[in-house]
């Protein structure tokens, strides 16, 4: 394993953001991982689609190149998959459907590697990935021991997870099981995929229908990182009281919202940033792209700096009009 000194990050993050890593490494098996706990500061890297770097990072970066694919268990019903986690999580969506199995067909084309989709328990089209998760293996550095989490324990929520509380920073994720089903469990509600499939002529659509469909609806919808710099949505759809959005309506009549529960709704991101009149605004090389006012862009040559601050200006204009505090989804190194 060969740690290098000054390396640029600029094709290793999808916003493209230009900084360099104090150390860098490639990790392509976990037996490596012991001797690396001594380091002080370290970070992981995965296929850097959900950070935005806001200056030089210090400390050793460790990209994840760990490979491998094993099927563990088996029944009528299902299979259960270790895979380690820097495989490619599109890749392992082609292998699942290839076999015929199913559960992961709505997540096709989120960029990043299988290790870090558990940790903001990724999500898309009426899916997240807990769903299928038996189990993650990680290496913990606070006492260089090897562990297990059930998905129980995991404590998955809407784009968060242990991973993202306690265990921050603290564990590399090695592998994750997943217990994919072999009948047909295919979720179309997501309108838009129902309409795809439709105008495809597919009416009983298996897993492989599910992800083309969803790969036509993402490729139309989502600015490519290869073309604009982005790291999908930089924040996370608010959850507010009942309350609140029924007092915010009488003022907001078309305000949409999803019920969460009998309390709570969870209003679109995306909807309070146009609102707010963002969408399409441009200063220098960043801003909000103009199909879609969740996604901030990097035109060229943005600092990531630059952005952090257009997403504070962007909290601070939704905190006045409406009231309501936006999240980063985006983990900010
Ligand atoms: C165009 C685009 C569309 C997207 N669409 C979606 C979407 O629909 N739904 C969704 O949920 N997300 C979406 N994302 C966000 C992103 O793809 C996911 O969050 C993805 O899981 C990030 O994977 P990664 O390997 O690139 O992680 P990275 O960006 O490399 O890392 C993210 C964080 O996880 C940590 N990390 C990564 N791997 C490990 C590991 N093995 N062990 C411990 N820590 C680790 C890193 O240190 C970092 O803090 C999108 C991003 C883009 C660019």
């Amino acid at each position: 394993m060969e740690i290098v000194n000054q390396v640029s990050l600029k094709d290793k993050n999808t916003f493209g953001i230009d900084v360099q890593a104090a150390s860098y490494t490639e990790l392509t098996d976990t037996a490596s991982l012991p001797a690396l706990a001594a380091y002080d500061e370290k970070r992981v890297l995965g296929g850097g689609s959900n950070i935005l770097c806001t200056g030089p990072v210090s400390g050793l970066v460790i990209a994840n190149k760990i490979k491998g694919i094993r099927l563990v268990q088996e029944d009528e019903q299902a299979v259960w998959l270790e895979v380690a986690s820097g495989e490619v999580w599109h890749d392992l969506v082609l292998y699942a459907i290839e076999r015929g199995w199913y559960g992961i067909e709505n997540l096709a084309l989120i960029p990043g590697t299988v290790g870090a989709a558990p940790i903001q328990n990724i999500g898309a089209y009426g899916v997240e990935v807990r769903d299928t998760i038996a189990w993650v293996q990680y290496f913990d550095w606070n006492d260089a021991s090897f562990d297990t989490l059930s998905n129980e324990a995991c404590r998955f929520g809407y784009r968060d997870s242990i991973f993202k509380q306690e265990l921050k920073n603290r564990v590399f994720i090695t592998s994750v099981c997943f217990r994919l089903p072999r009948k047909s469990t295919v979720n179309t509600s997501y309108g838009a995929i129902e309409e795809e499939l439709r105008l495809a002529g597919v009416s009983e659509p298996g897993p492989a229908d599910v992800a083309a469909a969803v790969i036509r609806i993402r490729s139309s919808k989502l600015p490519d990182p290869k073309v604009i710099g982005n790291a999908g949505s930089f924040f996370k759809n608010p959850v507010i009281s009942l309350q609140q959005y029924l007092d915010l309506k009488k003022e907001h009549h078309d305000m949409p919202s999803y019920t969460v529960d009998e309390s709570h709704v969870k209003i679109p991101a995306g909807w309070l940033i146009e609102r707010c009149g963002w969408k399409g605004y441009r200063k220098d090389d960043y801003g909000v792209h103009a199909k879609q006012a969740l996604v901030l862009v990097n035109y060229g040559k943005a600092e990531g700096a630059q952005i952090w601050q257009l997403s504070g200006d962007i909290v601070r204009s939704v905190q006045e009009q409406f009231g309501i505090e936006l999240e980063r989804e985006v983990q900010v190194w």
